[in-house]
Order: structure tokens, then C-alpha cells, then sequence
């Protein structure tokens, strides 16, 4: 049932100088410039019922792959999953092409960090060192530890000892099962508005536009909102620090309409890194952890630790207690 070696602890700390170098990725940057393009100038002349409904499913199986997938389950390592689930989160998350096509490995390795040195000089995406930098500039000047496999493998060798992790890590491979995909997503598109055994031109290129350029600019530029935002960005930079985690992650309610709730607490997250949900109370709830319930009650998965209020309340006084003690400035 469980794939997942047990975590090691392993060293989050760069072996030299040189490796928290940050050169410009040309082909993130080529990748941005095409999707964001092509959504600005192409979705409107090119909407289509069919191609909207496509992309919306899109963005909320994807979404999921990135939140639940990618974070609680890959990095975080909060539940354990049949082999076929590992495989469809793997799969999933990797089509989402999240960053601009950051491996699941490179990302697991830069999520260790910033939880190990949030908001301080190795978070590779904290807003402290500016607001683009958190929103975009990490996936596009790409710290050379944090990108080459040689050096993040041994950040995370639980998952670097999957060979099918290994596989779907590595850039041909991402970039390769993204043109399958478009390629599927165009054939479809003119299939769907064929008649008969014709071929739509123009709905393909429907499809294509809003199913996957449309789609990842909308999903990647939540997201980055969401790291920003988490993160104390004006103008939730004067939330407090509720559960003592000496970083400035926020619980940002801001976004729970577009996020449905997932990463949402993310004080609360930076307190409790490893439970499946994020809240705690009964109304701080989002859809990954009523999906890992629904998940672990018809027994799919297992292995998932729950927050409770109690737990929280015992963190919140204990964080204000401790604030009490110290020495008034
Ligand atoms: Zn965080
Ligand atoms: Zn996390």
C-alpha cells in the first residue's frame, strides 16, 4: 500500500556559494511568454462553450494535483497511496506543468526549504525579497540547487528512490507529455465540433487555447497569488503569527472563493507541516482534506493525522504565553 520510503532527514543546506545562483531559465521564460500570450490575445476570439467547460475541469483536476498531490502527499508525505494513486497525482501534477514545468522532485526539494528557512535567505520564494520574486521571478531565475537534479536528489531521497518519480522528474519527459497532451487536446477539440468524420479547425484550436494555455495561466497565476498572499503580502501583512511559527504565514481567507479552502491556513500549515488538513475548526474546512476523508473512509488511502481544535487551542496559548514572557521592547 505505501510507496513511500520513511523520510530521511537530510541536510537542507547548500553545499557552496555558487549553488544558490539563479540564472535565467529560457525556456521557462519562452514558456511564460507563449502561455500568457497566447491566453491574452487568442482566448477571446477563439471562446467556446465546450473549450470553457474543458478548461474549468482542468484547472480543478490539476489544481488538486498541485495542492494535494504535489504538497500534502509528495512533499509533505501526509497520507500513504495505492500504487495507482501515486501514479494519477505523478501524472496529473506533471501535466499541469506547475512553474512553468518544475519536476515533482525539484519541487518536493524546494518546498523542504521553505519550510526549514521560511521567509529567511535559502526560502527560495519568499515575498520578503519582493513580490515578484515570490510571484514568478523563483520559476524563472532558477537556483541552480533547487534545479539540477544532481544536486536536489539528495534533498529528497524517499522520492528520488521511485524510479517512476525519477522518470516523470526529468524535463524531456515533462515537456514531452505536455506536447502528447496539447496534441490530444487540439484532436479533440476538432473532433468535438466535427460532423461526421470531418475535422473542426477552429473549435481544435478552441480546445487548445483555452484547455491549455488559458488554463495554466489561470491556474499558475492563483497559485502565485496564493504563495504571495500566504506569505504576508499587503494586504495581509499585518495578520498575526496565531500559532508561533516565527514566519510570516498568514491565514488568508482572501482566496477562499477561487482556492475552494486549499491552502488557505497556511499558518496553521507552517504549525503543522504534516496533517492532512490545514484548518482545524469546523469552519476553516477546503476540499483536499473533505477529498482525503472521503479517500480514507472507503479506505483508498491511510495513514492521514488529523488536526483537532484542541490542538490548536493548545499551540495558540502556549505561542501566546510564551509571547507574554518575554521582555517588553
Ligand atoms: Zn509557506
Ligand atoms: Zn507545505
Amino acid at each position: 500500500m505505501n510507496n513511500s520510503q520513511p523520510t530521511a532527514t537530510v541536510s537542507l543546506t547548500p553545499l557552496d556559494e555558487a549553488d544558490l545562483e539563479s540564472p535565467l531559465s529560457y525556456s521557462a521564460l519562452s514558456w511564460c511568454f507563449l502561455a500568457y500570450g497566447v491566453a491574452i490575445v487568442l482566448a477571446i476570439p477563439f471562446f467556446s462553450q465546450a473549450a470553457f467547460t474543458v478548461a474549468a475541469f482542468c484547472h480543478l483536476v490539476f489544481g488538486g494535483a498541485i495542492t494535494l498531490g504535489m504538497h500534502r502527499y509528495f512533499s509533505h508525505d501526509t497520507f500513504q497511496a495505492p500504487r495507482w494513486l501515486r501514479f494519477y497525482l505523478a501524472l496529473t501534477y506533471t501535466l499541469s506543468f506547475d512553474r512553468c514545468g518544475q519536476g515533482l522532485i525539484s519541487w518536493a526539494a524546494a518546498h523542504k526549504f521553505h519550510h526549514a528557512h521560511s521567509d529567511r535567505e535559502l526560502d527560495p520564494h519568499s515575498p520578503e525579497f519582493g513580490y515578484w520574486h515570490s510571484f514568478c521571478g523563483h520559476h524563472l531565475f532558477r537556483r541552480k540547487d533547487l534545479y539540477d537534479f544532481d544536486k536536489y536528489s539528495r534533498y529528497c531521497p524517499e522520492l528520488v528512490s521511485d524510479p517512476m518519480l525519477v522518470w516523470f522528474d526529468r524535463q524531456r519527459n515533462i515537456w514531452g507529455l505536455q506536447i502528447v497532451f496539447a496534441s490530444l487536446m487540439f484532436g479533440a477539440g476538432g473532433l468535438w465540433g466535427a460532423a461526421a468524420l470531418g475535422f473542426d479547425w477552429w473549435m481544435a484550436t478552441s480546445f487548445l487555447v483555452w484547455g491549455i494555455f488559458v488554463r495554466y495561466a489561470f491556474t499558475q497565476t492563483l497559485h502565485s497569488i496564493l504563495d504571495t498572499l500566504g506569505h504576508g503580502t499587503a494586504p495581509m501583512h499585518k495578520l498575526p503569527d496565531t500559532y508561533g511559527t516565527n514566519t510570516r504565514s498568514k491565514n488568508c481567507l482572501l482566496m477562499w472563493p477561487f482556492h475552494l479552502g486549499n491552502e488557505m491556513w497556511h499558518n496553521v500549515h507552517h504549525a503543522f507541516p504534516n496533517h492532512a488538513n490545514n484548518g482545524g475548526r469546523w469552519y476553516r474546512w477546503d476540499v483536499d482534506s473533505l477529498a482525503m476523508k472521503t479517500l480514507e473512509t472507503v479506505g483508498i488511502i491511510k495513514g492521514c493525522k488529523w488536526l483537532t481544535e484542541s490542538d490548536l487551542e493548545r499551540r495558540r496559548k502556549r505561542t501566546a504565553e510564551k509571547r507574554e514572557s518575554l521582555p517588553a521592547r
